[in-house]
């Protein structure tokens, strides 16, 4: 089988909670194109809505700030960065923990957890008053019957 050629797309949206359906369903779109299997499309749409509830909800709690998302593809895998420039996180390990949340009753603390069990990585790069970075990646094995639907 030849190798597929690269492509990526890059998003830039206000942190506003009607955009976090926007952000799973257009990234679903564009990785559909690789043929994933529906339980892999389904874990990559998770791990966004995880990825851009977490900058709406922790980044920028009291106000609205833009959010950079960009989606590569290469060959048969995703590489999916989420970008914000709002709160920062002081203690990375610790926020990846399980059930640890700084978001009160209203949160459970899975949500990095999630990322990381749906996703084949995840990594997380954050600073203080500066913003977090996310970046993940999801290999996907796509059927012959799906490589018949192309
Ligand atoms: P849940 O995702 O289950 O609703 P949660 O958002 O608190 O709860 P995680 O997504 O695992 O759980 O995040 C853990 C903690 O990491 C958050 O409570 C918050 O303190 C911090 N955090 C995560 N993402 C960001 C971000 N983009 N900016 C600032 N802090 C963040
Ligand atoms: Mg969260």
């Amino acid at each position: 089988m030849r190798p597929k050629p690269d492509n990526h797309i890059s998003l830039s949206f206000p942190s506003l909670s009607s955009n976090e359906s926007f952000a799973r369903m257009a990234v679903a779109c564009f990785a559909a194109q690789r043929n994933p299997t529906l339980e892999e499309l389904e874990d990559v749409k998770t791990a966004v809505s995880e990825a851009v509830t977490n900058c709406i909800v922790h980044a920028y709690p009291d106000t609205v700030g833009p959010i950079q998302l960009t989606a590569r593809l290469y060959d048969n895998a995703l590489v999916l960065v989420v970008k914000d420039h709002g709160a920062g996180i002081s203690d990375i390990a610790q926020a990846m923990e399980p059930l640890f949340t700084t978001g009160g009753k209203d949160r459970s603390g899975m949500g990095f957890t999630i990322m990381e069990s749906f996703m084949d990585s995840l990594q997380v790069r954050s600073a203080p008053g500066r913003g977090t970075t996310v970046t993940m990646r999801k290999q996907f094995h796509s059927s012959p019957d799906n490589e018949a639907l192309q």
